[in-house]
Parts: structure tokens; C-alpha cells; sequence
């Protein structure tokens, strides 16, 4: 029952219901293959088939989301939202808003925060959703109206203690404001944790827009003095430009590293002198135009094409555009130049062969599970203060979310050394979070 070949089987019939989903199928084997040694440890979770019916998510909702553009013309987008897991907390998981989004996207990212929100610590259950929706180019109207058009139906599967949407790619402040302004005009409840990401001037948590970055590199920092190292001084490059690579950039200067180089899907800037921070999120924050620009700035930095970011000599590489996007190739060319750490800020950058090559090479390599899992902690934090209606200093809030990300770090840690593979931070992310999902799941009974 608990030998690698009943997790092969696991595997091959996840494959077979969920047929085309290849970003599910991915996550649920990259976990999978890691839960040998915890199956054979505790054998009642093979006996219930808890990886079973984590695989299967709870709920999945599939919904019309019609609106009207700028010309009066009506469009048509696809919502999702799957509740894959509530054993630990009412589902907890971002919205994605962008065209590349169907429901093996939506899964593959549920899948993966049950497990993320589980090594939090926090009293989370994992969800994600989203829609093909496209906001780039699209007026603040627009983007308003397809908030609304989305929320009229999404507002009853939600709840504070049913499931907790928050951002991903495509949805940020604004986009959760058009939400909530729905939801509470619809449901006549000023509810203010159904929704987390909020602004702090009306119910949001102070340190959760730089949440995910600042977490990001505080367990970048644990992995590397764990190794007696520490982020001073290193050169670093971080992929993307949203709001998860400007605050990793953010706290690797804070924390005296040096970043030479951020993207979009577009382009990758180069600047050997430091990427500046100031033209960065004005740019991306203000402005909301292509990283391209920078170069005009600042005529030092080169503006290079989109897949050269990995070319970049660095010691420490933080992936945080978006998944797959840093394959096997990359990975041994970062290797090559001599990176010693890779902390994912985005949600399964690194593909399969790509984190085997960083295993090998034995980097110090967090998987997003655990590097940006402060981004939703930071979101427990907020329904924290919504529910005893609180606002906490930026000092406080950072500093739990500190106290989060050594946590998680050391569970991870030690997890990891417990199952025989110390410093693999993929096994003992995925165990610790498995175990904690799997008791609680045995406790309700089937
Ligand atoms: N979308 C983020 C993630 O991937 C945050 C989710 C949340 O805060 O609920 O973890």
C-alpha cells in the first residue's frame, strides 16, 4: 500500500480523471512523489486515502462572467473558483485574473495553497480561482465592471467562514475593491474578512501588499544561514515586476543585496549599478507600463530580451513572475554561474527539471510553497484584525510575519531531517503541510 508504485497509481488515476490538465498534474506529482516516507511512518493515512481525496478538490465552480466594454459591447469571460481543501479553515486562495487561465491552472494553484496555507500554521483551508480575463489595456471602467459582473455570481459561494478570496496575477487593490464594494452592496454586510488584500484604509492589513516579497527573502535569509550565510552583499536577480518581485527587490536592498536585473513577459532590465526601486514602482505601480521603460531612465541599464534573464550571473535567484517559467536549462546555467540559492516567489516557477537540477546541485533551493507562503500568512493576519476589528502597526504586522517565515523555515527544516533528506526543503515543506491537512481530515472522520 505505502511503496512508491501505490503513489505511481495515485498519480496515473488523477491523471485519468482530470484529463488535459497539465499544470495539475504536475503539482499533484511533484507533492505525490515526496510522501513515501510519511505514508510508511503513519500507515492509517494510506488506509482512509487521505492523498486520494486531497487530490480531489471539495468543490469547483464554473461560472458565465458577462459585461460591457468601453463601446457598449457585451463580453464574455470564464470565473472560476475551486474550494480544494477546508480540513484546516474556510478556503483560503488569490484570484487570478489573465488570459492564460482555464480550470488545470486554477486546480494546479489550489492544489498547492492547501498546502502552503497548512505550513503557515494558520487556520486556513486552501482555494484559488480566477478568470481568463485579459486587464492589461483595459480601462478602470472596465476592469470595475467585469469586478462586478464576477462577484455577482461568485458573492454566495463566500462567506468569512466559508472561503476568503484574495489577489494573484491580475488582481491587486484595485480589482479588490471593486469586489468588496459588490459583495457589500449585494449582500448588505460590511463582512470585511471575506475579502483579504484590502486596502488598510478600509479594513486591510498594514505589510500584505509587500507581504509576499518580504517573506520571500526572510526565507532566503534562513536558508542561507542555515548554510552561515547571509543575503549582505550578494548579487541577485528576481523575475517579474509585480507586486511579489518589487517587494523582494524592496527587502534585498533593505537587507544590503544587491539586484541587478527584474522583467516582464516582455523584456528583462539589466542595470549592474542596482536596479532602482523609485523608477521601478513608478513604473509598474503608477504608471502601469512595460519594464522596457526603465531602460529609458536610466541609459546604463541594458534592456535585454525576455528569455535572458537566467543568463545573468547571480548568487541568488528569486523566480516570482509566474509558473514553468525557469526550465531545466536555466537552472543549469544559473548553477553554472554560480548561484547559490533559488526562493520561489511565484507559484511553481521551476519546473520539473529544473528543481532536479537544483537538488543535485544541492543549492539552497525553497520551493513557493514555503519561500512565499507570507503572502497568505500576512492574509490570516489581516481576517486576525477584521475579526476582533483591529488595526495593527506596520512594525507588528512585519514582525509576525517574520516570526512566520522563521517558522516555516525551521519546520521545514527540521521535517526535512526527520524524513532522512536534510535540507530539502521541497519534502519537508510537503510533509509538514500534508501532515497537518491529513490529522485534521482523519479527525472529521470520512
Ligand atoms: N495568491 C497568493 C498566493 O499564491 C495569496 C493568497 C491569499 O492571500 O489568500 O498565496
Amino acid at each position: 500500500m505505502t511503496d512508491n508504485t501505490s503513489i505511481e497509481g495515485i498519480i496515473a488515476e488523477v491523471i485519468r480523471r482530470n484529463p488535459g490538465e497539465a499544470e495539475f498534474h504536475q503539482a499533484v506529482r511533484e507533492v505525490a512523489e515526496t510522501l513515501g516516507p510519511v505514508l510508511r511512518k503513519h500507515p492509517q493515512y494510506a488506509k482512509h486515502k487521505i492523498i486520494e481525496r486531497i487530490c480531489e478538490p471539495e468543490r469547483q465552480i464554473i461560472f458565465r462572467v458577462p459585461w460591457q466594454d468601453d463601446r457598449g459591447e457585451v463580453q464574455i469571460n470564464r470565473g472560476f473558483r475551486v474550494g480544494f481543501n477546508s480540513a484546516l479553515g474556510p478556503y483560503k486562495g488569490g484570484l487570478r485574473f489573465h488570459p492564460s487561465v482555464y480550470l488545470g491552472i486554477v486546480k494546479f494553484l489550489g492544489f498547492e495553497q492547501v498546502f502552503k496555507n497548512a505550513v503557515t500554521g494558520m487556520p486556513i483551508g486552501g482555494a484559488k480561482g480566477g478568470a481568463d480575463f485579459d486587464p492589461k489595456g483595459k480601462s478602470d471602467n472596465e476592469v470595475m465592471r467585469f469586478c462586478q459582473s464576477f462577484m455577482t455570481e461568485l458573492y454566495r459561494h463566500l462567506g468569512e467562514y466559508t472561503d476568503v478570496p484574495a489577489g494573484d496575477i491580475g488582481v491587486g487593490a484595485r480589482e479588490i475593491g471593486f469586489l468588496f464594494g459588490q459583495y457589500k452592496r449585494i449582500t448588505n454586510r460590511y463582512e470585511s474578512a471575506v475579502l483579504t488584500g484590502k486596502s488598510p484604509d478600509w479594513g486591510g492589513s498594514l505589510v500584505r501588499r509587500e507581504a509576499t516579497g518580504y517573506g520571500l527573502v526572510y526565507f532566503v535569509e534562513e536558508m542561507l544561514k542555515a548554510r552561515g550565510q547571509t543575503v549582505a552583499g550578494k548579487t541577485c536577480i528576481v523575475s517579474g515586476s509585480g507586486n511579489v518581485a518589487i517587494y523582494a527587490v524592496e527587502k534585498l536592498q533593505a537587507l544590503g543585496a544587491k539586484v541587478v536585473a527584474c522583467s516582464d513577459s516582455n523584456a528583462v532590465i539589466h542595470d549592474p549599478n542596482g536596479i532602482r526601486l523609485d523608477t521601478l514602482k513608478q513604473i509598474k505601480e503608477v504608471e502601469r507600463r512595460r519594464i522596457s521603460h526603465y531602460a529609458q531612465e536610466h541609459p546604463d541599464a541594458q534592456c535585454l530580451g525576455a528569455n535572458q534573464l537566467w543568463n545573468i550571473p547571480c548568487e541568488v535567484a528569486l523566480p516570482c513572475a509566474t509558473q514553468n517559467e525557469l526550465n531545466e536549462q536555466a537552472a543549469r546555467t544559473l548553477i553554472a554561474n554560480g548561484c547559490i540559492a533559488v526562493g520561489e516567489g511565484a507559484n511553481m516557477p521551476t519546473t520539473p527539471g529544473g528543481v532536479k537540477a537544483f537538488m543535485e546541485a544541492g543549492l539552497a533551493y525553497g520551493p513557493g510553497k514555503a519561500a512565499n507562503a507570507g503572502g497568505v500568512a500576512t492574509s490570516a493576519l489581516e481576517m486576525q484584525q477584521n475579526a476582533s476589528r483591529d488595526a495593527w502597526s506596520f512594525e507588528y504586522t512585519e514582525k509576525r510575519l517574520h516570526g512566520i517565515m522563521q517558522n516555516i523555515h525551521n519546520d521545514c527544516h527540521e521535517t526535512a531531517a526527520e524524513f532522512g533528506a536534510p535540507g530539502n526543503y521541497v519534502m519537508g515543506a510537503n510533509i509538514a503541510g500534508f501532515r497537518r491537512v491529513a490529522e485534521a481530515m482523519l479527525a472529521f472522520g470520512v
